[in-house]
């Protein structure tokens, strides 16, 4: 095997395309490759890409608004100059309305208070006047569609929102990732599409030497990273790795709808990222005036886990049922007969937190189970893998003695370990996409 990197990831997603950047910043010779056609294109292409604030644990919330940084000033971290063609953050800001089940967010407040993240407390009365098109009526808990009181208020008033300014979305979830791979290739990473991992070499002492091609063809390398999206768990089982993992991840199947926002309100200038568990539903302003509308998975849906080669990826009632629900706050809400939007999948840890961690398999690392809420996250992600893999190169033991990270914007340290394919399953955590 002639063809020698110091680094392989496999899947060139959002995070694959961080990390590769971060590991040729260390000065790694690092080789992306992905089976499909270009940077971007598996689940990261049908990423709402909501940038978030708000979690339900200090290392998520952490983790947030460190990496919301980055996307604040996109130029400064890819090292382009501001008037590059680049993706576009748009900051308009996320409400998340109280709720019962989201214990009226004392949790997140507690933890936006100690981090210093700027929130606003907001009425209902308050929530119709930034958004007119709302009927601000409790309907909780969200229930199928086939049920008798699908669309009856169960009470008056919501109990208000939180708004988080520091908040929005990324205007090309794809685009930021070819964003990602240029600035990587400029550092001297090198790309290759169209190729699919079949197998992870290992030498006779177990180390990963490399990995082959479904055409047959090695590549070498001491370093292989699983960055595979909801592919995760095939290469995982590819090199052996899942023995020793006690949290595992799957592929879940989701649809998310886009509908035009009612005639008269410009939702794309004037709407924000809703977070409502009251119906179950998050939105967010899509281009030409369109709302996209996401499920929070409310208990009454069932979960799909699929296997991530062969599934259903036309829309089923499911998308009907997220516009119906969000029909129930925006009355006046059109829904089209034929849905757009898009079908994807999200790779869930069973925890719903990622895992970002080795594997018990020298020189094998993973960046997995990103649970439908770690696009935000991908530049930290990058630099923590970056970080990580560095470490346990030069002969540290992380299982034994976790490696702190340093998160630069917020000055705040955190612990590795949380992210461990061998911790215990964290109850704290919301075992949702909300993280
Ligand atoms: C519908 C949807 C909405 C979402 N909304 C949000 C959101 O609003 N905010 C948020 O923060 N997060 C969101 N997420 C989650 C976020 O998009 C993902 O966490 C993120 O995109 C994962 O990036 P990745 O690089 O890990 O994986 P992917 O983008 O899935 O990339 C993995 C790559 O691995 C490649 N691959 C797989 N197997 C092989 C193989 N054998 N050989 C070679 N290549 C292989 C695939 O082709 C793929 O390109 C959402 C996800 C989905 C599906």
């Amino acid at each position: 095997m002639e063809d020698r990197h110091d680094a392989i990831i496999i899947g060139a997603g959002v995070i694959g395309a961080a990390t590769a950047l971060e590991l040729a910043r260390l000065g790694y010779r690092c080789l992306g490759l992905d089976r499909l056609p270009a940077a971007g294109y598996g689940s990261t292409s049908n990423s709402c890409a909501i940038v978030r604030v708000h979690y339900s644990t200090f290392d998520g919330i952490a983790l947030a608004w460190e990496s919301y940084h980055y996307w604040h000033d996109w130029a400064k971290y890819l090292e382009v100059p501001a008037s590059h063609d680049i993706a576009r953050f748009v900051e308009c800001g996320c409400l998340v309305m109280k709720t019962e089940h989201n214990h009226y967010l004392e949790k997140h407040l507690r933890l936006s208070d100690e981090l210093g993240i700027p929130y606003e407390q907001w009425s209902a009365q308050m929530i119709r006047k930034r958004l007119p098109i709302y009927d601000t009526r409790r309907f909780g808990p969200p229930r199928a569609m086939n049920d008798d009181d699908f669309d009856k208020a169960t009470g008056s008033e919501l109990a208000g929102g939180v708004f988080w300014p520091t908040a929005g979305y990324v205007s090309d979830p794809q685009f930021c990732t070819r964003n990602l791979q240029s600035a990587a290739e400029a550092k001297g990473a090198e790309f290759r599409f169209g190729c699919e991992v079949v197998s992870i070499l290992k030498s006779d002492d177990g180390r990963v030497r490399g990995v082959r091609l479904e055409d047959g063809t090695e590549i070498a390398s001491n370093i292989v990273v699983n960055i595979a999206g909801p592919h995760s768990a095939v290469i995982n089982e590819m090199a052996g790795a899942d023995e020793d993992m006690t949290i595992t991840t799957r592929a879940l199947r989701q649809e998310v709808v886009h509908v035009p926002a009612p005639e008269g309100f410009d939702f794309e200038r004037l709407g924000m990222v809703v977070s409502d568990s009251d119906i179950g539903c998050y939105v967010r302003p899509e281009t030409g005036n369109n709302i996209l509308i996401g499920s929070e998975d409310p208990e009454c849906d069932p979960r799909e886990f699929v296997d991530p080669d062969d599934y259903q990826s036309n829309f089923t009632e499911q998308s009907l049922t997220q516009a119906c629900r969000y029909a129930l706050r925006v009355p006046n809400l059109g829904i089209p007969s034929t849905p757009r939007g898009a079908v994807d999948l999200y790779d869930v840890s069973d925890d719903w937190i990622p895992i970002y961690d080795k594997s018990g398999i020298p020189g094998f690392y993973m960046a997995i189970g990103t649970s439908g809420n770690q696009f935000k996250n991908a530049p930290v992600a990058g630099k923590m893998m970056a970080a990580l893999i560095d470490h346990c190169e030069k002969g540290h033991d992380h299982d034994l003695q976790p490696l702190s990270f340093h998160l630069t914007h917020i000055d705040r340290d955190i612990d590795m370990g949380f992210y461990s394919r061998r911790r215990s399953i964290n109850n704290e955590s919301s075992f949702s996409v909300l993280g």
